[in-house]
């Protein structure tokens, strides 16, 4: 009887293994990437640090922007762009989407836009003032006024330039789908480090090695026929910050896709920022340093290639939607005075910038609209993107609540407007609760996020996924 018994759990274990093994070999899915090399021609300022003086001067390596576009069974499509550059624009995003979707008939649900968030590429943004007719404005204080025109103009056309790279890109992926299988799997990488630490009543930028991280390095191959390797997408959660030196690169990021795209000819590595709002590289600040933490994460990357990958078939479902963001309390006119007169010269230019909002709109927002997406590859693989620089918390909550297989949790995608505190942040403040808050963006926010960031962003990841 124990022999029968054991003999049909290995028939029935056998015709599940057959039939996983024919799946993950048959090529159910049409898939391409392309890349093209975004390092401006020009010396553009660069972003991330205000301490710069002076544009750059030169480079380590390329940036890229670069696309992954798969194509279900129902010829139904999902496009990837990832970016070397500091965040997502939402003006870029939505010229990118708009044209998307005029030229390819691409829904923006069907379109993820991810930045690296390297602090060593160039400057992308100018500040909008809110209200009508009012001058672009160059935000960033160390650059001298007398350059202001010229650095918006260049920063313009650089923006433009971006946008017609990627409808570039996508159109020529399109014209390059071909038959491929898809393979899920992941390993661990260890230099992330929650960079809060406490410090009498709020947080420094410090190493932390008690604090929260998420060391996964979820893994997405995409294989044509004959098994040959057409693109590697993967995430890590890490600010991309080893470096703050003049020369454009991509940090760890840029130097993990250099390598693994190196040591595999032919084949385009796309790296995804996950949450990585509130993770730092350490060590940092030494050129040895990001050629280290590029090279472990392009092993972690091939150690995944390996690690047991699985097959991902199914058909595309992909949504997109805002959830609103409300401030914190509002400042009124009498304390945005009052601040105006501060010594600490951002949260002066904070209150003025804001003073000039009150005087041209009436009143300041309360509230700010953050993307959050939501794909997945059939029941194999679901990824959500949220807005803005994404702490670890939402990683970690959403992998505990979400009961789905593979989950891959991103930032940075979409709309980089703020940083994106979960409710714990928010409420110990510091940088990323709080007086990141101060520093304009394509627009400015008035104030902190309110404790009920997170539950917005959750109620919202969930409403996505409900029927799909
Ligand atoms: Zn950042």
């Amino acid at each position: 009887m124990r022999a029968y018994f054991h003999g049909i759990v290995c028939f029935v274990s056998l015709i599940v293994c057959s039939t996983n093994a024919l799946l993950g070999q048959e090529l159910l899915w049409k898939a391409a990437a392309a890349k093209a090399v975004i390092t401006p021609e020009v010396k553009l300022w660069m972003a991330g640090y205000a301490a710069r003086k002076g544009p750059a001067e030169g480079k380590l390596q390329d940036l890229f922007a670069k696309t992954l576009i798969l194509e279900d069974a129902q010829g139904v499509r999902f496009v990837w762009v990832t970016m070397d550059l500091i965040g997502v624009p939402k003006s870029l995003r939505l010229e990118v989407e708009r044209r998307a979707e005029e030229e390819f008939d691409l829904p923006p649900s069907h379109l993820l836009m991810n930045a690296s968030h390297t602090h060593c590429g160039p400057m992308i943004r100018t500040y909008q003032p809110a209200g009508e007719n009012r001058p672009e404005m160059i935000a960033y204080s160390s650059i001298p006024a007398e350059q202001h025109e010229q650095r918006i103009k260049e920063t313009r056309e650089y923006r433009q330039f971006l946008a017609d790279q990627m409808l570039a890109l996508i159109g020529r992926a399109i014209k390059d789908l071909r038959p491929a299988r898809l393979l899920q799997s992941q390993a661990k990488c260890g230099f992330a480090m929650n960079r809060r630490l406490p410090r009498g009543s709020s947080f420094i930028n410090s190493p932390n090695p008690s604090g929260p991280v998420d060391h996964s390095v979820p893994v997405l191959q995409v294989l044509g026929a004959d098994d040959q390797k057409l693109a590697v997408l993967f995430s890590y959660a890490c600010h991309n910050t080893t470096l703050g030196v003049m020369q454009f690169n991509g940090d760890y990021a840029g130097y993990a896709q250099q390598y693994l795209e190196e040591d595999h000819p032919g084949m385009i590595a796309l790296f995804a920022l996950g949450c990585g709002g509130d993770q730092n590289p350490y060590p940092r600040r030494l050129i040895p340093y990001v050629e280290r933490h590029g090279r472990a994460l392009a092993t972690a990357v091939e150690a995944a290639l390996i690690a047991d990958p699985q097959a991902v078939v199914g058909s595309i479902r992909a949504k997109l939607d805002y959830a609103t963001l409300d401030y914190g309390r509002l400042p009124t006119k009498e304390e945005l005075l009052r601040k105006s007169q501060s010594s600490d010269k951002y949260d002066s230019r904070h209150a003025e910038f804001l003073l000039e909002d009150l005087k041209h709109v009436g009143k300041l927002p309360t509230s700010y609209p953050c993307p959050v997406q939501v794909v997945s590859l059939g029941d194999d693989l679901t990824m959500i993107a949220i807005g803005g620089e994404v702490v670890i918390d939402y990683a970690v909550r959403l992998k505990r609540e979400v009961e789905r297989k593979n989950l891959w949790v991103l930032g940075y995608s979409n709309d980089v407007f703020a940083y994106t505190p979960s409710r714990r942040v928010v409420l110990e403040g510091g940088y990323e609760g709080a007086t990141s808050m101060r520093f304009p963006r394509e627009n400015l926010h008035p104030a902190p996020w309110a404790p009920t960031i997170e539950q917005r962003i959750i109620g919202k990841v969930f409403e996505l996924l409900k029927n799909q």
